[in-house]
């Protein structure tokens, strides 16, 4: 049976799934990445604490996911902003230390999106958003995962649903982000509940979930208005590439419930008639190793 390594590298921790190509998991662990080091020493450093499991010795083929704008076909990183990675070769690194016959690349957001469509049976096509600190996620249109040799595509997160707004850390401005991340959702929240007794707080997307489903207005109402920013992305999505679904997983998705009805009440009135409630939109909760699993079965396709 052929298995691969996927390998998911965060800012933080480095999941590892070993896979079969029906996605089952044959063994899983995380790392913690190490810190302050040349992205070099980083990648070393990883790839020899997986190989110093004997019983992962013998597959030799590899899928990474990557947080940033890559180039597939190549393994570069113009520039990974939570790794602090700049123009960087990482295929060459990694096949000239390690025993390894095929090894893969991808964005960390299409790599889980493709670990989720693989998870669902007689789906043709799909479109995963994460929504947490940051927003991605990655598009399968006729069972193929949507990105190039030359650039890892999608970057969902920097839709630009405004002209104008707050600047996000792209550079630009109008991105989904910065309505829909986390950082940004807690500041524009502030304003509704300013004038109550959290007035001196600085929420959680979390404690609003709770405070909303405990029954307090401005919750309720600060959800509501999360859904209509959401709504003005997927819309566009939907009149783009009319995916068969669109689903949500990340931290913030668990206040699906709370933002469902107000999203696609919007949807629906932004979506080109035609494609009208003929999206099905749901949520995931968030597996911390899709990635991973999702790089691992890209390496095996
Ligand atoms: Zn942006």
């Amino acid at each position: 049976m052929k298995l691969a390594i996927g390998v998911d590298i965060g800012g933080t921790n480095t999941g590892v799934s070993v896979v079969n190509g029906q996605g089952k998991v044959f063994e899983q662990f995380s790392i913690e990445t190490p810190k302050r080091k040349s992205a070099k020493d980083v990648l070393i450093k990883i790839f020899s604490s997986i190989y110093s499991r004997k019983e992962l010795r013998k597959i030799r083929t590899v899928g990474r996911g990557v947080p940033a704008v890559i180039h597939p076909g190549t393994g570069y990183v113009d520039f990974a902003p939570n790794l602090g990675w700049k123009n960087f070769q990482m295929r060459r690194v990694i096949l000239s230390r390690f025993d390894i016959k095929k090894i893969v690349f991808e964005n960390d957001g299409n790599c889980a999106a493709w670990g989720i469509f693989k998870r669902i049976k007689n789906l043709k096509s799909l479109c995963v958003i994460t929504l947490g600190t940051g927003i991605g996620g990655g598009l399968i249109l006729n069972k193929r995962l949507v990105s190039t040799p030359e650039f890892s595509a999608f970057e969902i997160g920097h839709m630009k649903i405004s002209s104008g707004g707050q600047l996000c850390g792209c550079g630009s401005r109008g991105c989904i982000e910065t309505f829909c991340g986390a950082k940004y959702f807690r500041k524009w929240a502030k304003k509704y509940y300013e004038h109550t007794e959290h007035g001196g707080d600085d929420l959680t997307p979390l404690e609003i979930d709770t405070f909303a489903r405990n029954g307090e207005k401005w919750a309720i109402k600060a959800w509501e208005k999360y859904g209509e920013y959401l709504a003005v992305a997927v819309a566009n999505i939907i009149n783009l590439f009319v995916p068969e679904r669109i689903i949500f997983t990340g931290g913030i998705a668990s206040g699906f419930s709370l933002f469902e009805q107000s999203l696609l009440q919007t949807v629906d009135k932004l979506t080109f008639p035609s494609y009208r409630g003929r999206v099905k939109i749901g949520s995931v909760a968030w597996n911390y190793y899709i990635g991973s699993i999702g790089a691992g079965l890209l390496a095996l396709t």
